[in-house]
């Protein structure tokens, strides 16, 4: 950082930004500046940063012992001088410590000045599915901060933005410090006067409305207009509305869409996915039911004349999926997803009847005498796969033993099958 002479760097580079020789006078560089900077200012829609290199040009140039250590040693040695990270104060306050306030007029208080970026405000709104669908709009109370009526943020009376005499309104201070003649050292540090906001107010001169505070707390309703079809996650966005601060532009205050479970339906992009179980005797011989659509309306829903539905299978009803964002009149479709239930058991009597009418069994279930005394009886249990590889996973010793039960088991059953 410092400890070693700093070597000899191009030392022009300022003067050119600023257009001016290198034997300019304080009135020429102010010139030079004040031309420059109100051409490039981004208010202006000059580019930041040029805006920024005129700023450091000026900061350095301006300063007669900063000049000095820039004609010698060039920039680097500056860099170095402010703890290797390049330093220097923000343009912006640079730019108004000249002009004394802001040089476009209007007046505003946040304007200007330090063109820090305030916070924005995110809030989670949980919405249901039927309001994605539908569309709605929430009302909601928001307490936030705004700048004191009475005191147009400046926290006094007299209106007057004091600026700290310490440190000229930066709220840090510089110091300069010459260990030998070939080394400087440059300190930064807030500044203790005003505590880093660079400004101070007298206790009689203090605003009665806001404390010398700047800002008060205001009540504000916001209207949230949910749109058919947004997401789960998409933003919302009030521009400007998050608290209000001195010299600072207002951040947004964000809503994020949180959409609650359904207990019928899930939803993926722009298509809805509901579960119905049938019993078997639907399964095969038909079924229709009513399901009431997130917007109340009644769909029947009802299986083809012969058609069979086998387990796990899926089903789409196309347009009664989610509308489309931006484009309600399009949706996605709505899809059925089937669970057939089986019967733990039947009546031989009903085995009967069953048989009669199913396709009839194939010959290679059909053994003779002969064959079946040559195979061995076997049991089967029921079994909840689930649960014995979950058991299984447990202890190795454990999975191994089960394992070899298993193939035991298998062995026997595929004898009966031969
Ligand atoms: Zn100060
Ligand atoms: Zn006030």
């Amino acid at each position: 950082m410092f400890g070693r002479a700093p070597k000899k760097s191009d030392s022009t580079r300022y003067y050119e930004i600023l257009g001016v020789a290198k034997n300019a006078s304080q009135e020429d560089l102010k010139k030079a500046y004040k031309k420059a900077a109100i051409k490039n200012h981004p208010d202006k829609g000059g580019d930041p940063e040029k805006f920024k290199e005129l700023a450091q040009a000026y900061e350095v140039l301006s300063d007669p012992e900063k000049r000095e250590v820039y004609d010698t040693y060039g920039e680097d040695a500056l860099k170095e001088g402010m703890g290797g990270g390049g330093g220097g104060h923000d343009p912006f306050d640079i730019f108004s410590s000249f002009f004394g306030g802001n040089p476009f007029g209007g007046g505003g208080s946040s304007r200007g000045r330090r063109q820090r970026r305030g916070e924005d405000v995110v809030h989670p709104l949980k919405v249901s599915l039927e309001d994605l669908y539908l569309g709605t709009s929430k009302k909601l109370s928001l307490s936030r901060n705004v700048l004191c009526s009475k005191c147009n943020g400046k926290g006094s009376k007299s209106g007057a933005s004091m600026t700290c005499a310490g440190c000229q309104g930066s709220g840090m201070k510089l110091s300069i410090r010459h260990l030998r003649p070939s080394m400087i050292q440059q300190v930064q540090h807030v500044c203790n006067e005003c505590k880093g906001t660079g400004e101070t107010i007298s206790d009689r001169d203090r605003c009665t409305q806001c404390k010398g505070e700047k800002v008060v707390q205001e009540k504000k309703v916001l209207e949230v207009v949910v749109e058919k079809g947004m997401q789960n996650g998409q933003k919302i966005t009030f521009p400007g509305e998050a608290d209000e601060a001195p010299d600072t532009i207002t951040g947004d205050i964000v809503f994020v869409l949180q959409q609650k479970e359904h207990p019928k339906f899930k939803r993926k992009a722009e298509d809805l996915f509901v579960e119905h179980t049938l019993s078997l005797t639907e399964a095969l011989c038909g079924f229709q039911f009513v399901l009431a659509h997130l917007d109340g309306r009644q769909l029947l829903i009802k299986s083809n004349p012969g058609e069979v539905v086998k387990p796990d299978s899926y089903k789409a009803i196309n347009d009664e999926g989610m509308p489309m964002y931006q484009r309600p009149f399009m949706k996605g479709r709505l899809y059925i997803h089937f669970t057939v239930e089986f019967p733990d058991s039947l009546s031989l009597d009903q085995v009967k009847s069953i048989e009669t009418v199913l396709p009839a069994k194939t010959s290679s279930q059909k053994l003779t005498d002969m064959e079946l005394d040559e195979c061995e009886e076997t049991t089967l249990h029921d079994v909840n796969m689930e649960e014995e590889s979950r058991r299984r996973q447990q202890t190795s010793q454990e999975a191994y033993e089960e394992d070899e039960d298993m193939h035991g088991g298998a062995q026997r059953v595929q004898c009966a099958q031969q």
